[in-house]
């Protein structure tokens, strides 16, 4: 029976991750994945299929709307949506290609099959063909993930009740299409077929968009959706939904009123649940919690020695990057050396246009946890850089101890603001104060002023500001 220092099962970013730093630290390991590729739900089903799809329908609104305006005369604008499909699974092959060779780089023996913990120290795989093979382990991670939440009255049928998983693969913009759920998955699905064609109806139980982000920029973004054509329905409870003919009517209440809407397709993305089935888990005593997600510590140890577990199928955000740095804080525990992970600095972000980013405390949060704090806002309108883009829409936001300054919390809405976000990320894990962040310089013109004017503005001093 071959022995490992470590297996890890699943090969998401968590799993592939943990093993590209364990094969790093010198452990003989193993990854079993029961897909065919690599790279689990956030490459091939998740993050970058949905982010090729967002860059291609993004692309063609700046083709067919925006160009002009910059002198660009383009005619004939249209969509070939098959070219643009394989255009994303041509990127998702790439990237798969790109995990293997890490994989062999790394001495990661790759195992095709699912993985069932038949003992702490043992895994038993099996693969697609039905062929059976057991390998030792001193030390076991799970890394399986998590799967799209069915609604009881919607079940997944794949064709007109779908998830995230078939609403990245549609041949045609359903004329229109309903989207159950405006979260981050939801949004960015629904900003994509509505770029390419559909009508889009958002329908949502909350009072608000994109839950978790900051209330004043979620309604902000909300506003510049509705302006692309997307439509909003609030505080709305989708109760049944119908397939007759390959048409969709879904029933909702909104207060005493009861609406119904039509539609081509809907996309039921309501959220994320964590996925151990079949692992083994419980048979061996390893815990969950009351939502069936992975108990461990704060060193991701379960309570059953040598088996440890992270990414989604553990408790916190359903993020591919906090898997990662789980899962290289999890192998750098196993070997021996301090392995940490920062939950105050977490960035997420949602890519729309534009996109919505942020990281630590919302205004929200801080207010409910009764902190003393100061709040920090720029317009981007007012930066040379997002005029000369003719990128108007947006603002970025920091939120401070107002005693200490430290940075606490900071919020953009902005076309790059997935890429912004990472600087207010770094000046928080260095515990920075807004002074820090308004005294860098920043270079000129670029939208990153916008942060550090934001910073400025705590103290009511930030530069370009016209009728303070
Ligand atoms: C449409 C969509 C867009 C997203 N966009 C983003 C984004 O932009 N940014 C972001 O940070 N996150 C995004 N996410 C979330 C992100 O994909 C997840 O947070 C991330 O993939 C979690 O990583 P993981 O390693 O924990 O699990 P997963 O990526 O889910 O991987 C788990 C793997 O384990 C395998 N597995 C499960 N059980 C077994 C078993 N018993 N044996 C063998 N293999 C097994 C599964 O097949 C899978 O490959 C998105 C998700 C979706 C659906």
């Amino acid at each position: 029976m071959e022995k490992f220092d470590v297996v890890i099962i699943g090969s998401g970013p968590g799993g592939y991750v943990a093993a590209i730093r364990a094969g790093q630290l010198g452990l003989k390991t193993a990854i079993v994945e029961k897909d065919k590729e690599l790279g689990g739900t956030c490459l091939n089903v998740g993050c970058i299929p949905s982010k090729a799809l967002l860059t291609s329908s993004d692309h063609f609104i700046f083709a067919k709307k925006e160009a002009q305006k910059h002198g660009i005369v383009i005619e004939g604008v249209h969509v070939d949506l098959a070219k643009m499909q394989q255009r994303k699974d041509k990127v998702v092959k790439t990237m798969n290609s790109g995990v293997r060779a890490l994989m062999k780089t790394n001495k990661v023996t790759a195992f095709e099959g699912f993985g069932t913990i038949t003992a702490p120290g043992k895994v038993s795989i099996k693969s697609s063909s039905g062929q059976a093979q057991e390998i030792e382990t001193k030390n076991i991670i799970i890394a399986t993930g998590s799967v799209p939440i069915e609604l009881p009255f919607a079940k997944f049928d794949g064709k007109t009740i779908v998830s995230s998983t078939e609403a990245l693969t549609f041949m045609e913009a359903p004329p229109r299409l309903l989207v159950i759920g405006a979260g981050a998955i939801g949004l960015e699905l629904g900003s994509v077929w509505s770029r390419l064609g559909s009508e889009v109806t958002m329908l949502e139980f909350l009072p608000r968009i994109a839950l978790g982000f900051d209330l004043e920029l979620s309604n902000l973004l909300q506003r510049s959706l509705t302006a692309q054509g997307m439509t909003f329905h609030l505080e709305t409870k989708v109760t049944a939904v119908k397939v007759d003919n390959g048409r969709v009517t879904a029933t909702a209440t909104k207060g005493n009123e009861e609406l119904k809407f039509e539609a081509d397709k809907v996309l039921v993305s309501v959220g994320r649940a964590p996925f151990s089935d079949g692992v083994g888990a419980e048979k061996v005593g390893v815990a969950l919690d009351d939502k069936k997600r992975i108990k461990i510590d704060n060193q991701f140890r379960t309570n059953v020695e040598g088996i440890y577990a992270i990414g989604d199928v553990i408790a916190g955000p359903m993020l591919a990057h906090k898997a990662s740095d789980e899962g290289i804080a999890c192998v750098e525990i196993i070997a021996g050396k301090a392995g940490h992970v920062n939950y105050d600095a977490i960035p997420g972000i949602i890519y729309t246009n534009p996109e919505l980013a942020g990281v630590g405390l919302t205004e929200e949060e801080a207010k409910e946890k009764g902190i003393d704090y100061r709040v920090g806002k720029f317009p981007f309108r007012a930066t040379g850089r997002a005029v000369s883009n003719e990128e108007l829409d947006g603002t970025a936001k920091v939120v401070v101890d107002a005693k200490t300054d430290r940075i606490l919390g900071a919020h953009i809405l902005q076309h790059a603001a997935s890429e912004l976000i990472a600087e207010a990320v770094s000046v928080i894990e260095f515990g920075g104060s807004s002074e820090d962040l308004g005294r860098t310089t920043h270079a000129h013109p670029t939208l990153s002023e916008a942060v550090k004017e934001a910073a400025l503005n705590v103290e009511k001093r930030a530069l370009h500001i016209i009728n303070r």
